[in-house]
């Protein structure tokens, strides 16, 4: 267990989402909250009740009743807190639940602070710090991929990861200190080739997380996907026809989508972020131009585009100049010929004669564009989640492995520039560091105020 909370005064909070629902759950946690809840509840002796049990009865204010309610009851440290819980399901009128929350405060509770349920939880050993954090991004995943990623974390698999290589790597330490306290006399406990392949590996897991943030960052933020075209292409209209809503403005009149719209969908459980583009004409006006250099710049930002053309307005030699342009991005293409409806077969044969792989559609049909979901499915390779390989998606996890890195890379470079011993155990005593901060075996107020401030109040 980690250092108790310094004050175990009991905490209380809204559980449920603020607004009107059909009920709400107020959450009391600490020493009191029982007896706090006891001194407004008629119905049974909430403090003669065993835990893990549900009691019907009324919240009274004095003789006033405020609502009936559920009570469920859970006795530490079997709760999410390893505090005493109370959880009162009462009916979900912002009123009630005002009313309920204050008369508790005046019968000695005190507001929770943002994510302080989770920090309590974090404090008495329910879980680490990684875990924590799965918490709050589980509650705030919206698509399937980024909901398993999570409830991975939560369930420790980064974790136990991480903390296995420190453990290797402690040993390690200690070996060194020892020969450190050895001080002159020319000892080696700790083999520095074995060192050496022990960092080795380790820096090889470590890159590996690394570059797994990457596509950790895709899961919870969505694939950014950019839709490049020429004005008119029909951009705003495949967008639309994707959303299933009027998000971008759809006109006749060519380049009148000068700005971004940003929205996403899910696709196979995946999110996917669609940023509608300005076209890539070469122009002089310029709104239009700092439109076409922003697209750019977005397409540098994009894990996939697609490139949109009209078919009836577009010629076989600036199909393919285009194309040359943005396939030079390194990024996941596709080719997209649009406005099937008005194309000319020979025309559609030309371009099946040099692109294979082009898929030919009419945005303004809803079944066309059901083909290009999957089409872009596939293009998208995220095998390497769906094989549940560890996933970074955390920034602060990211960066903590980055300073490990460098620790350890000085590690290596130590031992190859044969410094004395003192060196090569600080840099493995900051690798350690950074390696425990992920897991919160290593924390400070300032981290955990900076990490729990970011949930809402009631987690
Ligand atoms: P953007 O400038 O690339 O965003 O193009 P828009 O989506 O605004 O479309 C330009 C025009 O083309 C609009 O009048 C659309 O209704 C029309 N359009 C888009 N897709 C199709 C299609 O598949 N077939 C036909 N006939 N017209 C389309």
């Amino acid at each position: 267990m980690r250092a108790l909370a310094q004050n175990e005064d009991t905490i209380i909070a809204l559980a449920t989402p603020q607004g009107v629902g059909a009920i709400g759950v107020i959450r009391l946690s600490g020493k009191e909250a029982i007896s706090i809840t006891n001194t407004v509840f008629k119905g049974k002796d909430l403090t003669k009740q065993e835990s893990h049990t549900i009691h019907f009865g009324t919240i009274r204010d004095g003789d006033k009743i405020l609502d009936e309610v559920l009570i469920s009851l859970f006795i530490a440290p079997k709760s999410f807190t390893k505090e005493n819980v109370i959880e009162i399901s009462c009916h979900g009128s912002s009123y009630i639940i005002r009313q309920i929350i204050q008369l508790l405060i005046r019968k000695g509770a005190r507001p929770a602070k943002p994510g302080e349920f989770t920090k309590r939880a974090f404090m008495h050993g329910q879980f680490d710090l990684a875990q924590a954090e799965a918490v709050a991004d589980l509650i705030n995943a919206d698509s399937e991929a980024a909901h398993q990623t999570a409830l991975n974390q939560m369930r420790g698999g980064f974790s136990d990861e991480i903390k296995r290589l420190r453990e290797e790597l402690i040993h390690f330490a200690s070996m060194i200190e020892l020969e450190l306290d050895f001080g002159e006399e020319d000892v080696e406990f700790a083999s520095r080739e074995d060192l050496t392949n022990l960092v080795n590996r380790l820096l090889k897991v470590i890159n590996a997380l690394i570059q797994s943030f990457d596509l950790g960052n895709v899961i919870k933020n969505g694939v950014p996907t950019v839709i490049a075209g020429k004005p008119n292409a029909g951009k705003s209209t495949l967008l639309n026809a994707l959303l299933n809503e009027e998000k971008a403005i759809v006109s006749d009149i060519a380049g009148t989508t000068r700005d971004f719209i940003e929205d996403e969908i899910i696709i196979g459980g995946i999110a996917f972020r669609f940023i509608d583009t300005a076209g890539l004409r070469e122009t002089t006006d310029v709104i239009e131009a700092m439109g076409v250099e922003r697209t750019q710049a977005k397409m540098k930002t994009a894990s996939l585009i697609i490139y949109l053309f009209d078919l009836a307005d577009t010629s076989i030699v600036e199909v393919n100049k285009e194309i040359n342009l943005l396939e030079n991005a390194g990024v996941p293409f596709l080719k997209l010929a649009n406005k099937l409806d008005k194309a000319d077969p020979a025309f559609i044969e030309t371009l099946q004669g040099q692109h294979s792989d082009m898929l030919f559609l009419s945005a303004k049909d809803p079944e066309q564009v059901e083909k290009l979901k999957e089409r872009i499915l596939e293009l998208v390779n995220l095998d390497k989640f769906k094989k549940g390989d560890t996933v970074v998606t955390n920034i602060r996890h990211y960066d903590s492995l980055l300073q490990t890195k460098n620790a350890l890379t000085a590690v290596i470079e130590g031992i190859d520039n044969q410094v004395t011993n003192d060196f090569v155990a600080m840099d493995i005593r900051q690798s350690l560091h950074y390696l425990g901060e992920i897991t919160g075996e290593i924390t400070t107020d300032d981290l955990l105020a900076n990490i729990f401030s970011k949930f809402c109040i009631g987690k």
